[in-house]
């Protein structure tokens, strides 16, 4: 174990290094200029405010003088070299991903030192500082707040890892020892929520080219606290599944991992209960000979029994999963008789039999409601055979359906077995882990979404960043209406606004139901939003498309298929199918919800942009009452291997999380800040500050910050009156502002002081 003593930081601004003088404590908080319009002033200046060698010691990124996307990335890449993983910046916490153990860096004995000590900000950066700062802010000086932790990042950086890292944290700082009682088994509370992870992630998670256990949900769980801050529940949401994994996986990628565990997991009974003989080759389950440490079947059961799913459920649940598969390796042929339904490929048949047996529904049946569509015409039905293609289309659909409602029953389940009664709780600490902005060669309505929320929560981060950053402007007697900045809220109108906007299109194709939905969604996204400067079009593009300029870059969408994807529609015959099982739960799956006729059933009438969207702003909400604490994962390389730090994927990263969006909107205010004295004993030599100094005595720089900001002002304006370069004096405070304690400037206006230094 290592020392208290250890995770003391090694503070950067203590002592920095000036040209070879040391001026302690210069810089208070320092953000960046806008990449700067003069590169060798740039240079000059870096070298001049910061010692490259000592370039790991900063804990804070806001600190490294001056903050440019290269200052802080080398900032970054020095600290990995020396395993340092965490750096503040500002009021986020930098995560890069070791892609190794370490275990010495998470383990009870660390945590414990993090809670316990009166100071941990004055260790070094870690996930446990800002854990900590959360729970105990969750105590409030005048009232109890609500905290979240936002969790965010690209796929593979660690996002998941770390929400897991903050829960066994408090399952351990914040232990209440109560027990909980449920049918087959006694379980401590803190093992629950930790249990609810292997279940979701082996339900939810999935083998990708960019991470072996990706995420392909997002999930915010909010850890119940009780008066005396221990942990008595949690209760999960969840967002956006990626189901259409279950029955199209690319190349190279799996399907959900818990097929790979049954598969691989089974015992010789359960391969003939499932039908799954060893060898068996499913078309639902590419790339199976791949092993993964997540193909842990056993954990998943063990995790299913501590939160209460009996025996006799699992058993539904399995067989539900394993008809799915077998599902997957019916195909039909192409019709030779359009009056005539598709027939199943010969070794089809066998592979329909045992579906129907799994899934307890009869053979005949869920062959028709396979190739045969019903057409409503008034108060008639006409049977109409599908194409082949429509045959493997509802085929898809129905794996997809089944496999939602099962994953919305999990999480239902896992809500009820950990989420404590309301009067045992009465604060949380929220985690919200969620799929970071996606910009892929093909991008269609699930990045439109995914990117969309990412929108929401970078508006949300950047009210809350100058709010902190405006605090200070107030507590140092500024007005704060000093920061001005582009905010994101216009491509958030293109995205979801009223009247018009990509989605308010989008649902009306989906409810109009035409034909030709993708050319006049095209069309009229082209005449009705051509007013918003953020989005655009190729006019010699074939493929219909639509770019839109995000916050963390531009991407651009295709048109064919969204509307189809958004209207998500479930054949009527496939429900009626389904509600007809004997297998327990897939017949309450789709009959809980159901309203008199089950044909309008609710699933298909909302959209998913629309759901998405109610969802969202549910949880924009609980975040807008929350106070909020940001981490960004950085996936040092693509290629997840163990500390290697590839400096063009990092910046692109530190782009798109915003870091360097949030670098810029300091540069929109006065992001250097000096205390008085510094600022006296650097700039005090002057022109004719020092001839005029000279005459009085020294300024006592123990004074008190009266006297102090006095001097200041009056350093500013002698030495302003002199300038040709600069506004008048009446006029500098467009430049400069003094505080109670410190001197605000912009970046110009320091270079100019230190160029006029440098004359002295
Ligand atoms: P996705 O968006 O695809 O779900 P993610 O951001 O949730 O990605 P994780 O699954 O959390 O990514 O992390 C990917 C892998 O990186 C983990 O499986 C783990 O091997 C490794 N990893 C992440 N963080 C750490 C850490 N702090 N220490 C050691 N390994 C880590
Ligand atoms: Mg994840």
């Amino acid at each position: 174990m290592s020392s208290a003593g250890d995770r003391r930081k090694v503070t950067a601004g203590a002592g920095r290094r000036h040209g070879g003088e040391t001026v302690k404590g210069f810089v208070h908080k320092v953000s960046s200029p806008q990449p700067s319009q003069n590169d060798s002033q740039e240079r000059e200046i870096q070298a001049f405010l910061t010692d490259e060698d000592q370039l790991y010691t900063y804990d804070d990124l806001t600190k490294v003088n001056p903050v440019t996307p290269t200052t802080v990335l080398k900032c970054l890449e020095a600290r990995y070299s020396l395993k340092v993983f965490y750096t503040h910046a500002g009021c986020t916490l930098v995560a890069l991903n070791p892609f190794q153990p370490i275990p010495d860096l998470y383990s009870q004995d660390v945590m414990k030192e993090y809670h316990c000590s009166p100071q941990p900000q004055e260790f070094k950066p870690h996930i446990f500082i800002v854990a900590e700062e959360a729970y105990r802010n969750v105590q409030g000086q005048v009232e109890p707040v609500n905290q979240s932790l936002v969790v965010s990042g690209e796929s593979g950086a660690g996002k998941t890892w770390t929400s897991r890292c903050l829960m066994k944290y408090y399952a351990t700082v914040a232990s209440s020892s109560s027990v909980v009682k449920s049918q087959d088994t006694v379980e401590r509370i803190e093992r629950r929520v930790l249990d609810s992870n292997p279940i979701m992630e082996a339900f939810g998670n999935a083998c990708t080219l960019r991470n072996n256990n990706s995420s392909r949900f997002g999930k915010y769980i909010q850890l119940q606290l009780d008066r005396c801050q221990l942990l008595v529940g949690a209760s999960v949401q969840t967002y956006l599944l990626e189901k259409t994994r279950v029955a199209c996986q690319l190349a190279n990628e799996r399907n959900f991992h818990i097929f790979y565990q049954m598969m691989k997991g089974a015992t010789d009974e359960q391969r003939k209960e499932w039908k799954m003989p060893r060898g068996q080759h499913f078309s639902w389950l590419p790339n199976s000979e791949k092993t993964i440490e997540e193909d842990c079947f056993h954990e998943t059961l063990k995790a299913m029994g501590h939160l209460g799913i009996n025996a006799e459920r699992q058993k539904q649940i399995f067989r539900i999963l394993a008809g799915i598969l077998q599902l997957g390796n019916v195909n039909f042929t192409s019709l030779s008789d359009e009056s005539q339904p598709c027939d199943l490929e010969e070794q089809s048949k066998d592979f329909l039999q045992k579906t129907a047996e799994l899934l307890c529904v009869p053979a005949e049946e869920l062959q028709t409601c396979l190739n045969v569509r019903t057409l409503k015409a008034g108060k008639q039905s006409v049977l109409k055979p599908c194409s082949q293609s429509e045959c493997s289309m509802r085929k898809d659909c129905l794996a997809k359906v089944i496999y939602a409602q099962l994953f919305e029953w999990l999480v239902t389940f896992i809500n009820n077995s950990i989420c404590a009664d309301k009067s045992m709780w009465c604060n949380f600490i929220g985690v919200l882990d969620v799929y970071g902005f996606e910009c892929f060669q093909i991008n269609n309505l699930e990045q439109l979404c995914i990117n969309y929320a990412n929108e929401k929560l970078q508006q949300h981060f950047v009210a809350h960043y100058l709010r902190a950053q405006q605090d200070e402007y107030v507590s140092e007697g500024l007005q704060w209406a000093f920061v001005k900045y582009q905010d994101n809220q216009s491509c958030l109108d293109l995205i979801e606004g009223i009247p018009v906007s990509v989605f308010s299109l989008l649902n009306e194709e989906s409810r109009l139901n035409r034909a030709s939905d993708a050319k006049t969604f095209r069309v009229r996204l082209e005449k009705e939003l051509n007013n918003n400067g953020n989005i655009s079009w190729d006019k010699f593009s074939k493929v219909p498309h639509f770019t839109v300029a995000h916050y963390a870059g531009k991407v651009c969408y295709q048109i064919q298929g969204m509307v189809e994807k958004n209207k998500d529609p479930v054949p009527p015959e496939l429900i009626n199918l389904l509600q007809k099982s004997d297998n327990v739960l897939l017949h309450q799956l789709f009959t809980d919800k159901e309203t008199e006729n089950p044909t309008t059933k609710g699933l298909s009438k909302v959209t998913v942009v629309s759901k998405f969207k109610n969802s969202l702003e549910s949880l924009m909400k609980i975040l807008h009452s929350t106070t909020p604490h940001y981490t960004r994962c950085i996936k040092p390389n693509s290629e997840c291997k163990p500390l290697t730090f590839k400096m063009e994927e990092v910046i692109m990263q530190l782009e798109a999380c915003g870091i360097v969006e949030t670098i810029r909107i300091s540069a929109a205010g006065f992001p250097i800040r000096i205390l008085f004295q510094s600022f006296i004993q650097r700039y005090g030599l002057i022109g004719k500050y020092s001839k005029f100094k000279a005459e009085r005595s020294w300024v006592d720089l123990e004074a008190d910050s009266d006297i102090l900001r006095q001097e200041v002002e009056k350093l500013l304006s002698v030495v302003l009156a002199d300038s040709s370069h600069l506004p008048h004096s009446e006029k500098y405070n467009s430049w400069v502002h003094c505080g109670r304690t410190k001197v605000f400037l912009t970046q110009s206006m320091l270079d100019w002081l230190e160029d006029q230094r440098k004359k002295v």
